[in-house]
């Protein structure tokens, strides 16, 4: 449930309330908008039966919240959440770019990238460094190698970075290396890295589960706020359909789905989302126009040459023409591009 408290409600007010809840057992999560506080309470709420706050000081009302994820609801937090990042912000009018290859696959590739991406106007460089395969057989990724390349990226062109985690073992390596790590579609649910990254602290993208209801999404997201971490963007990559003619099928409305349930920023995958070169561009336009405060492209020196995902990946000049392309869309969107 939450309280929501008077405009001008007094601190003391506020912090009767918060002790109250406290001291029956349960965890407050206050949100000070500019207008009112809201007192989220977290927790078994039978532990309140019989405790009436309705008459306190400073309360206007109480309200059920009836989703079972309470921190990433818009309810208890009504603001957006603005995500800084080295210089970038993520959210609240500001469209990040993140691009870079599916895979590192080696130092050379890596660093060509990254500044060639940097040129196109990115603000984060993507990589995967543990690449969770369909087959055991295909390349699985450079691992610690692999992360050490993109933090010399980082230091070369002053990206953000940001790469894939897939297990406890290489979250706790690569929390040395990134500025910000990604729990992908097949381990939306894995509920201990969640925990984990929870733990961690870091800046998570979570991306949305092949198969995933929002609702399961958002409760993947709660468990990492639950311990702690709500540095959380939220990464719509399509989802699976009866459709062949994509990789998977882009869920668009997600945008302004969560908008309207969470405070989260999210972002969309083009590439993953379609599996083909050729739709990136109308794909991108799409997701600015319905509101997306970011994208995330995979770009590659030779798309043909690529380990993985090449027929999704752009080259060097295609990436950046895209960048220029979306530019009218975001100012007609009323966001602006992150330098
Ligand atoms: C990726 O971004 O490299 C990736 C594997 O994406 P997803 O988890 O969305 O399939
Ligand atoms: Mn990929």
């Amino acid at each position: 449930m939450i309280i929501i408290m008077k405009p001008k409600a007094s601190s003391e007010a506020v912090s009767k309330i918060k002790n109250l809840i406290e001291s029956n057992g349960l965890q407050v999560h206050l949100s000070e908008g500019t207008e009112v506080t809201i007192v989220g309470v977290v927790g078994d709420k039978s532990k309140l039966q019989g405790v009436n706050m309705e008459l306190m000081e400073g309360v206007d009302k109480i309200l059920p919240v009836t989703e079972t994820y309470k921190l990433v609801n818009k309810k208890f937090h009504p603001d957006d959440t603005v995500i800084t990042i080295g210089n970038a912000k993520i959210g609240a009018g500001h469209l990040t770019m993140m691009a870079g290859p599916c895979a590192i696959e080696n130092h050379d590739m890596l660093i060509e990238t990254a500044y060639a991406v940097k040129k196109a106007g990115a603000q984060f460089l993507r990589g995967g460094a543990y690449k969770p395969r369909t087959s055991p057989y295909a390349f699985q990724g450079l691992e610690e190698e692999g992360l050490k390349f993109m933090k010399e990226a980082r230091e070369a062109t002053g990206l953000n970075i940001v790469c894939e985690v897939t297990s406890l073992k290489s979250l706790e390596t690569a929390v040395k290396y990134v500025d910000m790590i990604q729990i992908g579609a097949r381990n939306m649910q894995n509920f201990e890295l969640l925990k984990e990254a929870g733990k961690a602290g870091i800046p998570v993208l979570l991306k949305r589960g092949l198969s995933a209801t929002i609702d399961e999404w958002l409760n993947s997201a709660e468990y990492i706020a639950s311990e702690g971490n709500t540095n959380i963007v939220l990464c719509e990559r399509g989802i699976r359909t009866y459709e062949t003619a994509t990789r998977n099928t882009l869920d668009i409305s997600a945008v302004p789905v969560i908008r309207s349930k969470s405070h989260l920023p999210i972002i969309i995958d083009p590439s993953h989302a379609t599996g083909v070169r050729a739709y990136i561009e109308p794909i991108s336009k799409a997701a600015i126009a319905v509101g997306a405060d970011g994208l995330i492209v995979e770009v590659h020196p030779c798309p043909s040459c690529a380990l993985s995902d090449g027929p999704q990946s752009l080259t060097f000049d295609q990436f950046e023409n895209l960048v220029s392309e979306l530019k009218p869309y975001a100012k007609l969107a009323g966001r602006t591009l992150n330098e």
